[in-house]
């Protein structure tokens, strides 16, 4: 399988940040890996024309119905429509900040796949679930609830992103990451089969250049999801090249 490395602007850029992209793209001519970024929905039909099929790209979220009337939301046939191959679902941000359940980012995730699009799941603990030894079962309530039984390795990426690692420089001990992403696959091949073997499965929570090559040297890593260190072009290419450093599993 080929590595991914994504990246969620969030909330974050404007015009003048289309350069970013533009020289992550002159950085990776021809990437040794899938490089993703998921800018905010402003940029998504000028960045998507502007880094061409070098780097695809991604909404944060979609609605999901196709249309109607839904002031402010954005369908999973528009992201595809501006250039979009891939959609973030159920961050632990939108979890919170729009109190979206599994069942939401379930429907969500139906609606990308019926428009083509791959759907780039998160799952992760809070603080309080890890200290209470909750973690696999909020992972896999997450992972059975979230996830339709139509997903694929080619339409389904999940993301475990603990909630605590998220823009706070805290990260998960190696043994910790492991522990996880080796349940997920667990968990996905008791559902998919032989086919959860080839579903990537990332890393986020404060990747950065300088703790990425251990974090991808982790089995069952294969790739990550990366929010502050993929709005600089710098940066995330660092992130980038680790990714294509790392051995295969
Ligand atoms: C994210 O929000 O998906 C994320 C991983 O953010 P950061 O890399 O900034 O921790």
């Amino acid at each position: 399988m080929r590595k991914l490395a994504a990246g969620n602007w969030k909330m974050n850029g404007t015009s003048a940040d289309l350069a970013e992209a533009s020289a992550l793209k002159a950085a990776h001519p021809a990437p040794g890996v899938d490089i993703l970024l998921c800018p905010p929905a402003t940029l998504l039909s000028r960045l998507s024309d502007s880094v061409g099929a070098t780097i695809a790209t991604g909404g944060q979220d979609c609605h999901a119905a196709a249309s109607g009337a839904h002031t402010g939301d954005i369908s999973a046939p528009m992201l595809a429509d501006a250039g979009a191959s891939h959609v973030i679902l159920g961050h632990s941000e939108r979890r919170t900040d729009h109190a979206e359940t599994d069942a939401d980012v379930h429907a969500k995730t139906q609606a990308a796949l019926a428009a083509g699009l791959t759907a780039l799941v998160c799952v992760g603990e809070t603080q309080a679930q890890r200290e209470a030894g909750k973690t696999l079962d909020v992972v896999g309530r997450q992972l059975a609830g979230s996830v339709p039984d139509s997903a694929t390795a080619a339409t389904l990426v999940i993301a475990y992103e603990p909630v605590w690692a998220i823009g706070s420089g805290r990260v998960p001990t190696l043994e910790q990451i492991a522990e996880v992403h080796d349940f997920i696959r667990g968990e996905l091949t008791a559902r998919f089969g032989a086919d959860a073997r080839a579903m990537r499965l990332l890393y986020g929570g404060s990747v950065k250049p300088a703790n990425a090559a251990e974090i991808f040297a982790i089995s069952n890593v294969d790739g990550a999801l990366v929010g502050g260190a993929s709005l600089k072009a710098r940066d995330f290419s660092a992130i980038v090249t680790a990714l294509e450093n790392a051995a295969p599993d």
